[in-house]
């Protein structure tokens, strides 16, 4: 992307000093950045406005909207250990800068890239916070949507960050499921969203699309691929709205009972059956290890 420096962008640019790209998405690209007067480093998520990529106003609209409801939920959410923080924020009619906390380890996507499989121990740590996060979430009427392993960032010490806010939403006070709009990841998305995409007269949905979205995640974490899969896609979504996967050898052999119980409670394809975080979390695979493990490592 070029920088055109006008006095849009020079807010950022007076503050921070730019470096090397980390990741991008969508329409935004992330770029590693240090802070002038503390030597400190970010990551700027840079949205541009500018439509080069786009050609349709509305898309910039629905992009500019989109933004500004990332920034709302992040703020909604500010002050969790496992939620990106929100750092600064620039806005200027070519761009947004959104100023992250920077995350040194990247995405939990690449983390899982190179160990391919992890243990039941890492991944016990990995989902308590994962859930633990949700349940925050959830308990501030916000959905995710998007919840990926390429949308949960590591720290230094290993621990999750949820990031990428561009489709939360929040559930009106006193109503539980509201939404009716397809949005998110294919291999991620739970049977209702699908079916109200796809048919008519399907209820509204809510909350427990990131309980599935966890469980799909629980599942490549400890197989190494993903519990749905076809590569014709239509037949990979037909087997999510039917809940079709299966705990295969030889990589589901030597895996306990615990975590299969927290994945096919996640895995429920009716989301009025599927287990909230709470209950998630005081399922027998988080009751092992919550002290001892810890001080043992
Ligand atoms: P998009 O909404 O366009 O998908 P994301 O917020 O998901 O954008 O960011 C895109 C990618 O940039 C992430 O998947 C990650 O690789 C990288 N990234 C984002 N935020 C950070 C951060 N705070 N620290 C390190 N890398 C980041
Ligand atoms: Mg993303």
């Amino acid at each position: 992307m070029s920088m055109v420096s006008n006095d849009d962008t020079s807010g950022f640019q007076a503050k921070y000093t730019i470096k090397e790209v980390l990741g991008r998405g969508a329409s935004s690209v992330v770029k590693r950045c240090v802070e002038k007067a503390t030597g400190k480093e970010f990551a700027v998520k840079i949205v541009d406005l500018t439509g080069d990529s786009m050609t349709d106003t509305d898309d910039v609209t629905e992009l500019y909207n989109g933004t500004i409801n990332e920034i709302s939920v992040l703020r909604l959410l500010a002050g969790h250990p496992n939620i990106i923080e929100l750092h600064d924020v620039f806005e200027s009619s070519a761009y947004i800068f959104l100023v992250f906390e920077l995350c040194k380890n990247g995405e939990l996507f690449d983390y899982l890239n190179r160990v391919v499989t992890v243990s039941e121990k890492k991944t016990r740590m990995l989902m308590r916070q994962l859930l633990q996060v949700v349940e925050f979430m959830h308990s501030r009427n916000v959905v995710h949507r998007d919840l990926k392993p390429e949308n949960i960032l590591l720290d230094d010490d290993l621990n999750i960050k949820v990031t990428d806010f561009g489709f939360a939403a929040i559930v009106p006070e006193g109503q539980q499921n509201s939404f009716t709009d397809l949005c998110g990841t294919p291999g991620f998305l739970a049977p209702e969203v699908l079916k109200q995409s796809m048919y008519q007269g399907q209820p509204p949905y809510g909350r427990a699309v990131d309980l599935w979205a966890s469980g799909v995640i629980c599942y490549t974490l400890l197989a190494g691929y993903p519990p749905f899969w076809h590569r014709r896609q239509m037949m990979m979504l037909r087997m999510i709205m039917e809940g079709q996967y299966s705990f295969a050898a030889p990589e589901w052999e030597d895996i306990s009972a615990p975590p299969k119980a927290l994945i096919k409670a996640l895995l429920t394809v009716d989301p009025a059956k599927r287990i909230t975080a709470t209950e998630a979390l005081a399922l027998e695979f988080f009751q092992i290890g919550t002290q001892v493990e810890e001080a043992c490592n």
